[in-house]
């Protein structure tokens, strides 16, 4: 059986703090504003692997108003889901993903974000997409107020 899920988020610039996407620190003259560490592509893949689960959103399992997880790596989110997934009899079968931004570029930086999530996720570097695309200046990601992720997921059941 596949079941496939769907994940957005979207996180604004903010001065002075770390910009993390796919737990790879990408230098950048602005960080993400967020409570864990704003890992707002890991946000988006969190959120399409509870989504194929059927098990609701990050916030309901991490919730921003637990002091536990001020600041930490959003990847461990994603191992905790992961966990999830196995757990409840399935496997992942691949994950695509969007990240949307007018700056900084993203492409330098595909490869090693790929590394970080496909290696949490259990996933070959083919088996996880990682894209960006800016908005040709339109909207809130267009003037650089953020940026916004997208993520499918698609889990099979585990043939044992
Ligand atoms: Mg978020």
């Amino acid at each position: 059986m596949y079941r496939i899920g769907y994940g957005f988020d979207a996180h604004r610039f903010s001065e002075g703090g770390k910009l993390v996407l796919g737990g790879v620190e990408i230098p950048f003259e602005f960080g993400l504003s967020g409570h864990s560490d704003a890992d707002v592509l890991t946000h988006a893949i969190c959120d399409a692997l509870l989504g194929a689960l059927g098990k609701g959103d990050i916030g309901t399992h991490f919730p921003d108003s637990d002091p536990r997880y001020k600041g930490v790596s959003s990847l461990s989110f994603l191992r905790e889901i992961v966990e999830m997934v196995r757990a409840s009899g399935y496997e992942i079968g691949n994950i695509d993903t969007v990240i949307v931004c007018e700056k900084p570029k993203i492409a330098p930086h595909v490869g090693a974000i790929k590394e970080s999530l496909a290696r949490i996720a259990g996933l070959s570097a083919n088996e996880l997409g990682v894209k960006a695309t800016s908005t040709d200046r339109m909207g809130f990601t267009g003037r650089g107020e953020g940026i916004a992720s997208c993520a499918v997921a698609l889990i099979s059941s585990r043939s044992e």
